[in-house]
């Protein structure tokens, strides 16, 4: 028996389809260990009998020391722990994986079999998260088509503990983590506050965390809040809830740097206040939604161009999807631009045809966002706040990439392929801390642009005063 207890995502089915692209496009790292493992054999010979392309390349080595990511103007790094990866295996001049085969499947696997191979490849699309309490969270990443698809459970508890055994990379998250700048909370707090947002946000058929130990879901928030507003409308007033409960721990620490966290705690406890702050975040959703998605729609829309125009030659294919993402915005209509002076003409991001009544879509980007919700968090340094407001924006994403995919294939309808593209799009700039996070970090301005959104609400006064 285990001496985790794992969590699995309830709501994936997961099977491989054979497409290849996790071996291609991206740095695939590899150990120490598996570096000196892959050196014992003459790859090169092997490359010959199979008539592998470009085999010269592994002639001397398969792998070559990592890249440094480096990210411009940013000064925190992304993940609180540092890989000890130091090394990644080669690629061909088609960007692929040396080991990919034309059929999609592995050189190396075919010679060597499945435990030979780096953790790295043994895991995709599996990512295990070491949470305090020995607990480990299985997260699945939506760059993999396979995680959309009508496959088994992704529940195969010995797959996992056999991946536990060989994972040579790991880090335990801290059980301390910064809500906002300069407040901090438990871990068992912030599951607290995620699954109190998971059960106003999601129907439970689309909510990932309901195997979380010891959780039971609160149906009641979903059949007398959630149920009765449109997904952009919860998302929305999940972000002004947090961003609330956020200046509320703000307050109660400068009031008692002691005890706040047991104040706060009692906050979170106390289920009438906290549907008392659903309802009233919702009012405040009513009387300025418009202007809200117009400004993050503006902003996702200024971050993108700035970025297309600084890393157009690494960019080119984000940038043709933006410049779809324009054709589909005049479109449709016009975007008053905000008083400070920008001269764009956009397309209001609520007015896009995107049919979230549609179950089949919906449903794709409620399991995205329940994930995004529930993985990845612990390890953030950006704090809680920033990592809901990503879950914002990143929605807004889906929506303007999956209509611009339907405009490509000149069709008015978005479809769920549509959908899965657009996740993958944003799944890959995510966790390869690259271009998405890129766009984020670079403008420099999130939380200037974010934060005027919310300052002239009665209600935050009223909490912080
Ligand atoms: S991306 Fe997913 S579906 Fe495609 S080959 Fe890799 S694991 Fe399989
Ligand atoms: S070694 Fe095989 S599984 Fe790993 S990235 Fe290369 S082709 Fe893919």
């Amino acid at each position: 028996m285990s001496e985790y207890k794992i969590i699995f995502p309830s709501n994936l089915n997961y099977s491989c389809i054979c497409c290849g692209a996790c071996c291609q496009k991206w740095q695939i790292p590899i150990s120490d260990e598996e570096a000196a493992r892959f050196a014992q054999t003459d790859w090169h010979s092997s490359f010959g009998r199979a008539a592998m392309p470009e085999a010269d390349l592994v002639r001397e080595s398969v792998y070559e020391n990592r890249e440094e990511i480096k990210i411009e103007f940013k000064k925190q790094s992304y993940l609180n722990f540092e890989s000890s990866l130091k090394y990644n295996l080669k690629m061909r001049s088609d960007k692929c994986c040396v080991f990919l085969k034309k059929d999609n499947l592995c050189h190396m696997h075919a010679e060597k079999e499945f435990d030979y191979k780096a953790f790295t490849c043994k895991s995709f699309p599996i990512k295990l998260l070491y949470l305090p309490d020995n607990v480990i969270q299985v997260n699945y990443s939506f760059f993999c088509p396979g995680v959309f698809g009508d496959g088994k459970p992704a529940d195969n508890i010995s797959e996992i503990e056999k991946l536990i055994a060989c994972d040579n990379d790991r880090t335990v998250a801290g059980s301390r983590l910064e809500f906002v700048k300069g407040v901090e909370i438990e871990y068992s707090d912030m599951l607290e506050i995620n699954h109190f947002i998971s059960d106003f946000l999601f129907d439970k058929n689309n909510a990932s965390h309901l195997n979380d130990i010891n959780y039971k879901r609160d149906d009641d928030l979903w059949n007398n809040y959630g149920s009765a507003l449109d997904f952009d409308k919860r998302i929305s007033v999940s972000l002004y809830t947090v961003l609330f409960l956020s200046r509320l721990a703000a307050k109660l620490k400068q009031d008692d740097p002691m005890d706040y966290l047991n104040k706060f705690r009692g906050e979170l406890g106390n289920k009438t206040v906290m549907k008392k702050l659903i309802e009233k975040c919702c009012e405040i959703y009513e009387n300025s939604a418009s202007k809200n998605f117009g400004h993050l729609i503006l902003m996702a829309f200024i971050s993108l161009h700035q970025v297309g125009r600084k890393e157009l030659s690494g960019f080119k294919k984000g940038f043709t999807i933006l410049l779809n993402m324009f054709k589909c915005s005049t479109k449709y209509g016009n975007f008053k631009s905000p008083q400070d002076g920008f001269n764009f003409s956009f397309k209001l991001h609520s007015l896009i045809k995107f049919d979230m009544q549609n179950p089949e879509l919906s449903s794709l980007v409620e399991k995205f966002i329940s994930h995004f919700i529930y993985r990845k968090r612990s390890f953030y340094s950006g704090g809680i706040l920033k990592e809901y407001q990503y879950m914002t924006l990143f929605y807004a994403l889906i929506k303007w990439y999956a209509k611009a995919y339907a405009v490509q294939r000149k069709d008015d309808a978005v479809k769920a392929e549509d959908i899965k593209k657009a996740v993958a799009l944003i799944e890959k700039g995510y966790s390869n801390h690259s271009m998405l996070l890129n766009v984020l970090e670079t403008s420099n301005n999130f939380d200037n642009i974010f934060n005027p959104l919310f300052e002239n609400y009665s209600m935050i006064k009223a909490i912080v005063n």
